[in-house]
């Protein structure tokens, strides 16, 4: 089989989505081997090829078909999405379907003492987060102006540096909101990993590879619940 037959997907490098998503590609029963630098993972049993990269670059090297496949969260899938939509490009890659992992969600936090009664709270503060579209339209759906203050990370110390007087952002546990006196106010959006694919047509071979992928996910998932 030659070397585009084989199916490419993307995965997180290194985070919270690496271990559950290398787990799950070894309980569909592949066995892989990794190469000498560390990007790239090559299946010896099936004709299937990881790529590690930062997990915001996964949209891109689907939509740019350089991976047919990429496992990532919908918070990541969404924000490119809208962006892609104000830019007036059309999103190029379909979710596939959602995994049982890397459940958060992206919601409103305020600083400890801080009143808020609901999104009207938000009106004319400063919000910092690094989901900016995402949080746009949650404002525009609110009918409430506000200022989005786009940060790259570390937003959860927006407030102290006094960039920024709430935040949007990821939250699991809640313990980092804790860490830096936020609290949780509303979600904005619920979130868990996904597998996105790219519409390019991609060969007959490679098509059976990823329906048998898809099933083999649907019977690992299922045994755990
Ligand atoms: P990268 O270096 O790949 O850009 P990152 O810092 O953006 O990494 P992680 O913190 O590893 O990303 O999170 C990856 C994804 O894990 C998030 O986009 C989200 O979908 C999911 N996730 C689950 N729980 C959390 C959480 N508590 N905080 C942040 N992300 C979470
Ligand atoms: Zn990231």
């Amino acid at each position: 089989m030659d070397k585009s037959s084989r199916l490419k997907v993307a995965l997180q490098k290194s985070g919270r989505l690496t271990e559950n998503s290398l787990d799950l590609l070894a309980r569909c029963g592949l066995k892989y081997s990794r190469g000498k630098d560390q990007l790239m993972c090559y299946g010896e049993n099936m004709p299937l090829d990881v790529l590690f990269v930062r997990d915001d670059d996964i949209p891109d090297l689907v939509q740019q078909d350089v991976c047919d496949l990429g496992i990532v969260g919908l918070n990541v899938i969404e924000e490119k999405r809208l962006s892609f939509q104000t830019r007036g490009v059309s999103p190029l890659f379909e979710q596939v379907m959602v995994l049982d992992y890397g459940k958060c969600r992206l919601s409103i936090a305020v600083p400890d003492g801080t009143e808020y009664k609901d999104a009207s709270s938000l009106r004319g503060k400063r919000i910092a987060t690094t989901y900016p579209n995402i949080l746009a339209r949650f404002l525009r759906e609110r009918d409430v102006q506000a200022e989005v203050v786009t940060m790259s990370g570390a937003v959860e110390i927006a407030p102290r540096l006094g960039r920024a007087d709430f935040i949007c952002d990821l939250v699991s546990t809640g313990s980092t909101l804790i860490a830096n006196h936020l609290s949780e106010a509303e979600t904005v959006m619920e979130s868990q990993a996904a597998i996105i694919s790219t519409p390019v047509p991609v060969t007959m071979e490679k098509q059976e590879w990823i329906h048998r992928l898809t099933m083999r996910i649907d019977g690992v998932q299922q045994v755990k619940e």
